[in-house]
């Protein structure tokens, strides 16, 4: 995808606070942070959002799952972490790439909408 923000930023045209990377994931910190902790779990592959994925690539969908409680380990979140992913209009997507918001750091609103 060309012209995918996420997409470009895990090509490094885009810059980006990385976090982790492996051959399947790329997880980097939101430049607009809701927390303390708030990194972009994103897939390699172009998936346009959860749904798409889970449809396409469950394996995938899964993978990113396990890298996201991996990260929030290696960020310090043993207290506890929200994953959290929008899919579509009406959660109010803004970047049609698969991505899971990881936050933490400190309490949260138990307010989920
Ligand atoms: P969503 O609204 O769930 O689609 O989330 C998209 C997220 O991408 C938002 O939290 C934005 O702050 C974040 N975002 C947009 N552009 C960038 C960027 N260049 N680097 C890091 N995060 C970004």
């Amino acid at each position: 995808m060309d012209d995918c923000l996420f997409c470009r930023i895990i090509r490094g045209e885009i810059p980006s606070a990385k976090v982790y990377e492996d051959d399947r994931v790329y997880a980097f910190r939101d430049i607009n942070p809701q927390a303390p902790v708030h990194v972009l779990v994103v897939p390699k592959a172009h998936y346009k959002n959860v749904s798409d994925c889970a449809g396409k690539d469950p394996g995938l969908t899964g993978y990113v799952f396990k890298a996201c409680t991996d990260i929030a380990r290696a960020e310090g979140l043993e207290n506890g972490f929200r994953l959290t992913t929008n899919n579509g209009p009406d959660a109010c997507q803004s970047v049609e790439h698969m991505h899971v918001h990881i936050l933490g750091g400190a309490k949260l609103t138990d307010k989920m909408g």
